[in-house]
């Protein structure tokens, strides 16, 4: 249990990205009249990450128009901004977070919004034109390499997720020969299935992307001759020589500055369901491990929308307390622009779920697919179909069965 936040009580809120910064503006939404202060290690304002693997990649944007706010406005939020700081530990009972120059900072409330770390291949940290891909700074990097080498680049994505997807896309279109190289049989087996996976990889072989699945990297090497920068060794034994590799093979919570505090720790920070994970210390964005109240799972979510929704609860419910909280219980959502299509999930997809084409075919074409897990409907996958996707938000809020699915589906 968590009592309400007194009117005048200091707010810190660790991360200043999507979760953080919803969570802050939120609190001000709601009339809370005290400090609200946002520490965050990355440098840059608070900015949008899904144009960094597209259209920021891509050249079609520019910076500005990744950041969430003009200077103007952020000044507006009345919400002061620590920017280029990094919190290193929680003292939980003394209700301070140390930052790592020294400085302790009291709170009355706290927002924990650290997200997530790319995970890195060990022994590739010090390879010249070897990338992971999670900040602004890493796709001006990533950036700056591909045009250097220019156009032809060969460009070796290693993970066929949403970050190798994605990137692979770009690097096509900018004129690169790209190689995705996934450990699994099928990209996104373990998230979409392997039916819907192989749609998936379709999109890349449509375009000549080539997809190495169902073989590991073994090692990355500096390559002999400096005009072929990197050496990609696969587990079995053929090597594919890249000018740039990216390294899209998942992500790490960002809970190491957390660890002691005596808050519970599980792949991420476990929340209630409004949240909390600490009496006046609520959690959100890719960080919060909670329990949904519609879905009756423990879950943590690793998509924009869970950010921005779960920031905003976060923070309405830190200024209400548990008593009048609101539970957090989304319908999941998330989107992935590739080459020409717009693939999207509502629900909760699962390898093991029964798939059902109920519009198009999984050829790569424009299609709607309904998952099904017992009698209910579970989730529903679209390729540029958005208007059929919303459709059945409104049956996977009720939790509705499947043959609803199916007759909405031929109506
Ligand atoms: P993060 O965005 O990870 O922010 C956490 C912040 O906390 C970071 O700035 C971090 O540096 C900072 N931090 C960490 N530790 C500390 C510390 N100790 N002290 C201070 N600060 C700290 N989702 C979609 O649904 N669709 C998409 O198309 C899509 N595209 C994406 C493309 C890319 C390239 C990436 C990387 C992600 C994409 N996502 C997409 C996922 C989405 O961006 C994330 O789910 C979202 O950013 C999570 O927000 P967050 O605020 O929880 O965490
Ligand atoms: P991801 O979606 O978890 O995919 C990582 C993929 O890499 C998985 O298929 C994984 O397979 C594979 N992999 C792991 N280790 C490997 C290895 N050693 N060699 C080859 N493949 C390996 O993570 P991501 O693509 O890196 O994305 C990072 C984060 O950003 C995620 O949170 C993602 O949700 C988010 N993101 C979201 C979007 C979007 O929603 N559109 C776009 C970009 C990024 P296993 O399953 O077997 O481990």
């Amino acid at each position: 249990m968590s009592d309400p936040l007194a009117p005048d009580a200091t707010v810190v809120v660790v991360g200043a990205s999507l979760a953080g910064l919803r969570a802050a503006e939120e609190l001000r939404h709601e009339h809370h009249q005290g400090p609200v202060i946002v520490i965050g290690d990355e440098s840059h304002a608070p900015y949008d990450r899904p144009p960094l693997s597209k259209q920021l990649l891509s050249g079609k944007w520019d910076v500005e128009r990744i950041h969430h706010h003009t200077p103007d406005a952020m000044d507006a939020l009345g919400i002061e901004f620590r920017l280029g700081q990094r919190a290193s530990a929680l003292d939980l009972a003394g209700r301070q977070v140390h930052l790592a120059h020294g400085d302790r900072v009291d709170f009355d409330g706290l927002v924990i919004a650290t997200g997530a770390a790319a995970r890195t291949l060990p022994g590739t940290g010090s390879i010249p034109r070897v990338w992971t891909l999670r900040t602004l700074d890493d796709c001006l990097g990533l950036k700056a390499d591909l045009a250097e080498v220019g156009e032809g680049a060969r460009v070796v994505v290693i993970g066929g997720g949403f970050i190798g997807g994605e990137v692979a896309a770009t690097c096509h279109g900018l004129g690169a020969k790209v190689t995705i190289v996934e450990a699994l049989a099928t990209p996104l087996e373990r998230i979409l299935g392997a039916e819907m996976g192989r749609a998936c990889t379709r999109l890349h072989l449509d375009q000549g992307v080539a997809v190495r699945a169902g073989v590991g990297v073994d090692r990355l090497d500096s390559y002999p001759d400096p005009a072929t920068p990197v050496a990609v060794h696969l587990e079995d034994g053929s090597m594919l020589a890249a000018d740039v590799v990216v390294v899209g093979i998942g992500v790490v919570p960002s809970t190491g500055w957390i660890e002691g505090s005596g808050l519970t720790l599980e792949d991420g920070v476990v929340c209630d369901e409004n949240l909390f994970a600490a009496e006046g210390v609520v959690a959100a964005g890719d960080i919060a491990r909670w329990f949904h109240p519609g879905l009756k799972e423990v879950m943590r979510i690793e998509h924009w929308t869970n950010a921005a929704e779960g920031g905003a609860v976060a923070g309405k419910n830190l200024v209400a307390g548990s008593a009048g909280a609101t539970p957090y219980g989304p319908v999941p959502f998330f989107w992935s622009d590739q080459y020409q299509t717009k693939i999207q999930a509502i629900g909760r997809p699962g390898p093991d779920d029964e798939v059902v084409v109920v519009d198009g075919a999984p050829d790569g074409g424009p299609m709607v697919a309904l998952y099904r897990r017992g009698d209910r409907l579970r989730a529903v996958l679209t390729f540029s179909r958005p208007r059929q996707l919303m459709a059945y938000r409104p049956l996977l809020a009720a939790g509705a069965s499947f043959d609803e699915a199916l007759e909405l589906s031929r109506s």
